[in-house]
């Protein structure tokens, strides 16, 4: 399996956040975000096996992550070794695949120009750029909140502004997001 790096830190978003856990992030995606900084770190992945890569997870909760970590053909034997091994496994998907696999917590974060949740999932983390919008948002309205996370860059005061201004709408349905490890500048 692709791997870029393996690495305990707190969870910075969504629901466990603040929570210790192992993240092993692979590489390569199947979408091209243009705010996406996760491209650049692709060149310094390493093959790894399965056994390797459980080795490595220390924490109770592993998160799997990348890039697209469901594009690895091998991710359902690895989510099985991590259960046998008593870990519980978090993945975080852009939602474009399906997870047809137990899994124990699903974050899909879909990005444009769908944004659309193929999967299930246990919650929902939507980047709020400029292209996003509230019927858009909407459309992920289900049972469960949302969490808007404002989107780095040159858009992200306008970003702010419009995630509270839909909360103020919608206090039920969304939250307001944000990333914890980079508040505490940790990855
Ligand atoms: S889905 Fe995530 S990893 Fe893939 S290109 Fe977009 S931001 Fe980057």
């Amino acid at each position: 399996m692709k791997v870029v790096e393996i690495f305990d830190s707190i969870q910075g978003e969504g629901d466990y956040m603040g929570v210790m856990c192992t993240f092993v992030r692979f590489a390569g995606c199947n979408l091209k975000c243009p705010f996406c900084d996760e491209a650049s770190k692709y060149d310094k992945a390493k093959e790894m096996t399965i056994e390797q890569i459980v080795e490595r997870c220390k924490q109770k909760i592993v998160v799997l992550t990348g890039g697209e970590p469901t594009i690895q053909p091998e991710l359902k034997t690895l989510v099985k070794a991590l259960h046998t091994a008593y870990h519980h496994v978090h993945i975080e998907t852009n939602g474009t695949n399906d997870i047809d696999y137990f899994v124990d917590w699903v974050t899909c974060s879909p990005k444009a120009p769908k944004y659309k949740c193929e999967c299930l999932h246990n919650e929902v983390k939507l980047v709020v750029s400029k292209d996003l919008t509230l019927k858009q948002a909407l459309a992920h309205a289900g049972g469960q909140h949302i969490w808007l996370q404002p989107c780095d860059g040159p858009y992200l005061e306008q970003s702010k502004k419009k995630i509270l201004k839909w909360i103020k709408k919608y206090p039920d349905l969304f939250r307001a997001g944000i990333q914890l490890h980079k508040y505490y500048e940790v990855i």
